[in-house]
């Protein structure tokens, strides 16, 4: 009964996401040796490249026991520690639906990493394994993250629902089309639809709640559907930003997931450790330390899985048979690095396309770009990649986003005679922020060209310097 999920949609064309089954150590981007095939013997001739991807794919890792998606984000474990009281506040909101009923709209709190997509994912499996056809029940989830408008969440929206590409809503209708369309969508698929808004505290900061507000209603217009909505954020004022109306709508049922502390973070590593690593390979205090680092970062079991994920890492890297304490320093440092990478990874398409402006001014100036240059390179971006341009007012908000996010800093400098405007300094390495933007398929078409042959200049701070890829 489920529709394809628009989640998987977006996610497929992040190139973050790393293939299920890629086993190439630091197939993420985080680094890591890949291992070379024994050399061949005088006089055979050398591997061909289908030969050593097929060595490299067999190689058996000393530590990872299989797959190491096992310690990514995307991985539901099939036992979530510590959420059992969530996972039932949760279930009791949305099992009216099983029985054809509409469940009351929910809202999910908590900071980051403390379990909120991946409760809602399980408890969305559960319900699922228990929806016969007869209980005609549709989840569609997103991640309000990777949507930079309200046209863009209403037509991901109406795509999910859409069982035919004549079905499918195009770019460049006007809202009231595309609202009037998913409606129809809806009411073709009827029965009752849970829309998961996953991390919608940055929709709302981007384009306000006038888009939740025509959700939370749209059941009176709707004639053999009914929709809840089940919000997900990470900011725990985020219904101080809402209208009341909305806010009261929303607000109907509420769970808090609050941060977990070492110990608890201590339980979910070792689950993971243990399905993820060959037994005996994680030495004593590995698990105690990424738990007490993350505890430290708000509780945030991301930030923790991450960290052990790293170790390892760094571990294969050194060609250890086993994960130390030291590589979890190590892996702590790289860390830091490596989330301004992801960050950019994830950020919304026209937030993408401005961080690539921004980069690219300040590349060429070596200085403060001001907002009015920025928003014309943008635009010149934007078209080139034949994408309507976003209005100067909406960009400016993505330069606040950009800024809390602290990928940037802007500071208001005034130009004489009153006038005052945004200077924008880059606060990430271009080096590594550049290639991993121009590694998206949204980028790549105005990224620089990559130098035929093995070697990539990627540090273009300092040209000298050449990194081998
Ligand atoms: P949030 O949505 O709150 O930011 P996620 O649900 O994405 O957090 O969790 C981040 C990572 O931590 C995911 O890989 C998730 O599987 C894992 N995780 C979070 N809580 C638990 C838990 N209680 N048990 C096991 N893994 C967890
Ligand atoms: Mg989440």
């Amino acid at each position: 009964m489920d529709t394809p999920d628009p989640l998987k949609t977006t996610t497929a064309t992040t190139p973050a996401a790393t293939p299920i089954g890629d086993r190439r150590p630091g197939a993420d981007g985080a680094g890591g040796s890949v291992p070379t095939p024994a050399s061949s013997a005088p006089g055979t001739p050398p591997p061909s490249a289908g030969g050593i991807l097929d060595a490299i794919l067999t190689s058996k890792s000393e530590l990872f026991r299989g797959s190491r998606e096992v310690l990514r984000d995307s991985y539901v474990p099939s036992r979530l520690p510590h959420r059992e009281q969530q996972i039932r506040q949760v279930a009791e909101v949305l099992a009216p639906a099983l029985r054809g009923d509409l469940p009351s709209n929910l809202l999910i709190y908590g900071k980051i990493g403390t379990g909120k997509t991946a409760v809602v994912a399980q408890v969305r499996q559960d319900v699922q394994r228990r929806t016969d056809l007869a209980s005609n029940v549709t989840f569609i989830t997103l991640n309000c993250g990777n949507i930079d408008t309200p046209y863009s969440l209403l037509q991901t929206i109406a795509n999910g629902l859409a069982k035919n590409e004549g079905d499918r809503i195009p770019t460049g209708w006007s809202l009231d089309r595309v609202q009037a369309g998913m409606r129809r969508l809806m009411d073709v698929k009827g029965g009752i639809l849970l829309l998961v808004l996953d991390e919608v505290d940055r929709l709302v900061a981007r384009s306000g709640d006038n888009i939740l507000y025509t959700l939370s209603q749209i059941n009176t217009e709707l004639d053999n559907a009914r929709l809840a909505i089940i919000g997900i954020s990470n900011d725990l004022k985020f219904t101080n930003h809402l209208d009341a109306r909305v806010r009261s709508r929303l607000n109907e049922e509420k769970v808090l997931f609050p941060p977990y502390d070492a110990t608890q973070l201590q339980d979910i590593l070792r689950d993971r450790a243990r399905e993820a690593f060959h037994e005996g390979v994680v030495d004593p205090g590995v698990v105690e330390r990424c738990a007490a680092y993350a505890a430290l970062e708000n509780g945030d079991a991301r930030r923790a899985l991450a960290l052990l994920r790293l170790a390892a890492e760094m571990a294969e890297r050194d060609r250890a048979k086993r994960i130390t304490p030291d590589h979890v320093v190590k892996a702590k440092n790289r860390l830091e690095q490596d989330i301004i990478v992801d960050c950019c990874r994830t950020l919304p398409p026209h937030c993408k396309v401005l961080l690539y402006a921004i980069l690219q001014s300040f590349e060429r100036r070596r200085n403060g770009v001001l907002t009015g240059e920025v928003y014309d390179s943008y635009r010149r971006l934007a078209e080139r990649l034949g994408l309507q341009p976003l209005h100067a007012r909406s960009i400016s908000n993505y330069v606040s986003e950009l800024e809390s996010l602290g990928l940037i800093r802007a500071t208001i400098v005034s130009r004489g005679r009153g006038g005052r405007t945004r200077e924008i300094i880059v606060d990430v390495p271009i080096s590594e922020t550049m290639p991993a933007l121009e590694e998206d398929p949204l980028i790549a078409p105005v990224g620089r060209p990559k130098p035929r042959g093995q070697l990539l200049l990627t540090n273009f701070d300092n040209p000298a310097r050449t990194d081998s890829f």
